[in-house]
């Protein structure tokens, strides 16, 4: 499970983007700073370069550079950086200075040249001019040179000091910003507070008033979903209720029946009372048998089945053959219409059997004594399994209620419970099938039809 807090996650994007922000902006303002700090610096090297030029003179027709120590002492004094310089002449070569100091070629004469270089080590800024002096022919080069130090100082300083307020501002807009996520939050707290508040029957709406759209949405969707859990609770409650009802009345009659049958005054009506017995135990036995078999067909339990292929053909036989004895009883004509080859579709053998017997079942129990009954198998592009009879049929305003649960026909014959069509419904609605309810031929009986969907869109749910 992800357990990051929105919050901080939407704080620490945010913050990323800020540090990175800052961090691009110390590295501008430092060249910046630098920038100008050399300019300021360059310039006072110039003037020195100048100044040092001006100790260069013409003595008998011979370049001389003489200054006196102090003066020169004076010119190299610097608390922070060190300064160096050197002077040569074309006609004398070396002069004074230091020796390993490089000049930088300065064009024309009296211009000035500027390079960063180094010596001894040190990065530094050097300054060369050129001059000749009167009367000499002679061309003096004056180099001056100078470590970074103060100008890398200066530009640190600079930077400190526009940052320093800049972090702070920093700071600032974060805890401002947490301080709005958090509010911009609270609905959504709040929304799970109250849903964390509530007992397991409360399944009412939450409140969508005073949310902001994005988290009404999500109060939306929870609220659809609480909606559908009600209608699956209500559901459930009923069936359960239904049940209960419906399983106490054959329940009842049993004990009805075994008490007549232990009071009875003679063989005779103990057998009866037996017989009655007897009738009234399969009929509650029929009835958990279905209730069990609407249970299996619930999506949470069908997760664990596996749809493998079925052949129609093969089940309505099989199916039908064990339906014969029970045809043959009210002397029905049991008849299977399939074709030659076989008609595959996908699903589950237990519960394809389930529902050809249910289908099955009523076609003999409701169909006319001595009548006919067929179980069809087709494949014209859709596989179809049918069942006819020829008995009384059903009226047209009630056959979309009959896929009900516990509903039948008002007076209909036999000992039904209501639920075989209801799992016939579901075990269809499990494969992908549909059921519907037609006349039989000849405008008499009814014909059950499930209908699969063809081969290569049989994708079962
Ligand atoms: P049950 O048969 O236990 O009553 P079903 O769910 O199987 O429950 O059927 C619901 C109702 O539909 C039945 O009570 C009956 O009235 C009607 N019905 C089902 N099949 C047929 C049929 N083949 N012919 C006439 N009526 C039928």
């Amino acid at each position: 499970m992800n357990d990051r807090s929105l919050r901080v996650g939407l704080l620490s994007r945010l913050g990323l983007v800020l540090v990175l922000l800052l961090t691009l902006d110390a590295v501008a303002c430092y060249l910046t700073a630098l920038y100008f700090a050399n300019l300021v610096y360059d310039r006072w090297l110039i003037d020195s370069t100048r100044s040092l030029a001006q100790a260069v003179r013409s003595e008998h027709g011979q370049t001389q550079f003489d200054v006196p120590v102090v003066a020169l002492q004076i010119f190299q004094f610097d608390e922070v950086d060190q300064t160096y310089f050197r002077v040569s002449s074309e006609k004398r070569g070396y002069l004074a200075g230091e020796t390993s100091l490089r000049d930088v070629t300065s064009e024309p004469l009296n211009g000035i040249g500027l390079a960063s270089g180094a010596l001894a080590g040190q990065r530094v800024r050097i300054v060369s001019t050129r001059l000749a002096p009167a009367l000499t022919g002679d061309i003096v080069t004056v180099t001056v040179a100078e470590t970074l130090i103060k100008r890398v100082t200066l530009a640190r300083d600079i930077l400190l000091a526009m940052i320093a307020p800049q972090v702070a501002l920093l700071t600032i807009a974060l805890w401002l910003a947490w301080l709005g996520v958090s509010r911009g939050l609270k609905p959504l707290t709040d929304l799970a507070a109250q849903i964390e508040a509530r007992d397991q029957n409360n399944l009412s709406p939450v409140p969508q008033t005073g949310l902001p759209r994005e988290a009404r949405v999500l109060a939306a969707r929870i609220n659809d979903l609480l909606g559908r859990l009600g209608n699956a609770m209500r559901a459930q409650k009923r069936f359960v209720a239904d049940a209960a009802h419906q399983l106490r009345t054959p329940i009842a009659a049993v004990m009805l029946h075994a008490e007549r049958a232990q009071r009875a005054p003679d063989g005779a009506t103990e057998r009866e009372a037996l017989r009655a017995l007897h009738r009234s135990v399969e009929r509650a036995g029929r009835m958990s048998q279905q209730l069990l078999a609407l249970a299996r067909t619930d999506p949470e339990a069908v997760i664990a089945v596996e749809l493998k292929p079925v052949d129609l053909v093969a089940l309505a036989r099989r199916i039908g053959e064990e339906w014969i004895p029970r045809a043959l009883q009210r002397d029905i004509d049991f008849g299977l219409i399939v074709p030659e080859s076989s008609v595959s579709v996908l699903g589950d053998e237990r519960m394809l059997s389930e529902l050809l017997s249910n289908l099955i079942d009523n076609a003999l129990r409701y169909g006319d004594p001595a009548g006919r009954v067929s179980v069809v198998v087709e494949d014209r592009g859709q596989p179809k399994l049918s069942v006819q009879d020829d008995g009384p049929g059903i009226p047209e305003e009630e056959r979309a209620r009959i896929f009900e649960r516990f509903y039948r026909v008002p007076g209909s014959a036999g000992e039904g419970c209501g639920l075989g069509l209801a799992i016939v419904e579901e075990i269809a609605r499990l494969h992908n099938a549909t059921v519907e309810v037609t006349g039989g031929s000849d405008a008499r009986g009814s014909r059950f039809t499930v209908t699969f969907r063809p081969a290569e869109l049989r994708r079962p749910r």
